[in-house]
């Protein structure tokens, strides 16, 4: 039907942001989107509506804990979960509306309706066949369960369900103590359910700073979250409305099982490219059923690219809008790339977790001489005005060179501030650069400032 320089196959934030680039690079654009919003699963059923629900129960943490100390007098709040689900909804719409306004703005089509790839050079949605010179593929990935486990997304639920349930359960089991398990499991224990957490691992957090992750798994336990580690899960079964999750302990082999009104599996997700075609088109996957490309994006097929979920790397939004920029880029003749070793991770509970680049343990694995800055929120005196010091600032820094190699924060706004560490890390900054600059007092940032201080002379207010 038209012609195109590029066509995108989903609109999530490796689609959406990779066609505005390439469209203000000069190239002509078109995106595809099966579902009735743009955005992906990131604005409609992921970091979006989820960020919503924890910023209100937040809100009520704060109301039912922190008020009445700071003078302000009130009934505690009730909460009124349908409109706690209106307000999650207008977040995603205000959202996903921008992107509409911004494909406008930048003249990118958007093709409604499940595109396939019939050969190189095609896409087909409908019955309608584009020619594009080049394809990107973005279609993102899907929830990945386990076996023995059949999703309702009513009793047994994905975090697509969870952030759709009728009523607030009072109890659930979350499968997988990994980000979204822990981030929805703390949104329905601040909203009154009793929430047990099974992880097959024996840490939560999987590939985190161990420090931090036993520091997180100890702060969640007090917000009331219960965690069976070393657990593995054998099935779940439904019956009389409620659901029992059966799981044997890996120290001993012993079988238990648990039984809650909700079950959330959040085991991890997989590489969603069904309909795409790709096995006629002669697309290479790995075993993890994740599109193969090379540097540049590209697939062993001339003219396919992929980026995103669709490929190998952390499963993250920004990692996607990176990619998504790049091979913009890099399909308008410029030099597109992304550096992975400094992709920041976020856990946005209360307190929020965040980390880039190494870990203590990644650099002993490595053999690597390493020093240790570390300063806790109980010296930033915005953090106690707050009522927001818990936790700690930890950068690990080259012992000879002093250049950072990574940063660990659990704390207020860490998601925030651990940008100021990836803006150094990429300009190759050394721990006495963040030390020597001035930081504006009272801000939790002089936290980060503290912990550069530690790896040198040492800090001030610890
Ligand atoms: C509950 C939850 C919370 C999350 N929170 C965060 C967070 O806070 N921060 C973060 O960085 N990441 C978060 N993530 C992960 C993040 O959502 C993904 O990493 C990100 O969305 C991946 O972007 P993408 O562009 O690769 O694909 P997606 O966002 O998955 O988008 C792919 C799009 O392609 C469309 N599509 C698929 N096949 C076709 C086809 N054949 N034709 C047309 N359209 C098609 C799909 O409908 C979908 O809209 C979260 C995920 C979940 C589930």
């Amino acid at each position: 039907m038209s012609s195109y320089d590029v066509i995108f196959i989903g609109s999530g934030p490796g689609g959406y942001v990779g066609a505005i680039r390439a469209a203000q690079l000069g190239l002509k654009v078109a995106c595809v989107e099966g579902r009735a919003t743009l955005g992906g699963t990131c604005l409609n059923v992921g970091c979006i509506p989820s960020k919503a629900l924890l910023h209100a129960t937040h809100m009520l943490h704060e109301a039912e804990h922190n008020f009445a100390g700071m003078g302000l007098k009130a009934k505690a709040p009730t909460v009124d979960w349908k409109q706690m689900l209106t307000y999650k909804d207008e977040t995603i719409a205000q959202n996903t509306g921008g992107i509409e306004f911004l494909f406008k703005k930048n003249k990118v089509d958007w093709i409604k309706g499940w595109a396939t790839i019939p050969e190189a050079g095609k896409v087909k949605v409908g019955d309608d066949v584009h020619d594009a010179k080049h394809v990107v593929i973005a279609t993102g990935s899907q929830a990945a369960s386990l076996p023995g486990i059949e999703v309702d997304e009513k009793i047994v639920v994905t975090s697509t369900g969870a952030l759709e349930l009728g009523k607030i359960p009072k109890t659930m089991v979350v499968i997988g103590a990994g980000v979204i398990g822990l981030e929805l499991g703390s949104v329905f224990a601040r909203l009154g359910a009793e929430v047990n957490v099974i992880e097959y691992l024996d840490a939560i957090t999987p590939g985190m700073d161990a420090e931090v992750a036993r520091q997180f798994q100890k702060v969640l336990t007090k917000q009331g979250l219960k965690f069976t580690l070393g657990a593995a899960v054998q099935g779940v079964s439904v019956k009389g409305g409620k659901a029992t999750v059966t799981f044997k302990l890996r120290k001993d082999d012993s079988e238990h099982e648990m039984t809650a009104d909700t079950v959330l599996v959040a085991t991890g997700r997989k590489p969603y490219t069904d309909g795409l075609g790709l096995a006629d088109l002669g697309v290479e996957l790995t075993e993890r059923g994740q599109i193969k490309t090379n540097g540049s994006f590209a697939t062993n097929v001339a003219g396919i690219y992929a980026i995103g979920d669709t490929i190998t790397g952390p499963m993250l939004a920004h990692k996607a809008e990176d990619e998504g920029m790049a091979v913009a880029e890099i399909l308008a003749g410029q030099h597109g790339h992304v550096n992975y070793g400094v992709i920041p991770g976020v856990i946005y509970t209360h307190p929020e977790v965040a980390n880039v680049g190494e870990t203590e343990e990644s650099l002993k694995a490595a053999g690597r001489a390493y020093k240790v800055g570390k300063f806790p929120f109980m010296g930033n005196a915005r953090a106690k005005a707050n009522h927001a010091a818990e936790g700690f600032v930890k950068i690990l820094a080259d012992k000879e060179t002093d250049r950072i190699l990574g940063a660990h924060i659990i704390g207020p706004m860490a998601g925030d501030l651990i940008h100021e560490i990836c803006v150094a890390m990429e300009f190759g900054a050394a721990a006495e650069d963040l030390a020597r600059t001035c930081h504006a007092h009272p801000t939790y940032s002089e936290a980060v400032r503290e912990a550069a201080l530690a790896c040198g002379d040492g800090a001030i207010h610890a």
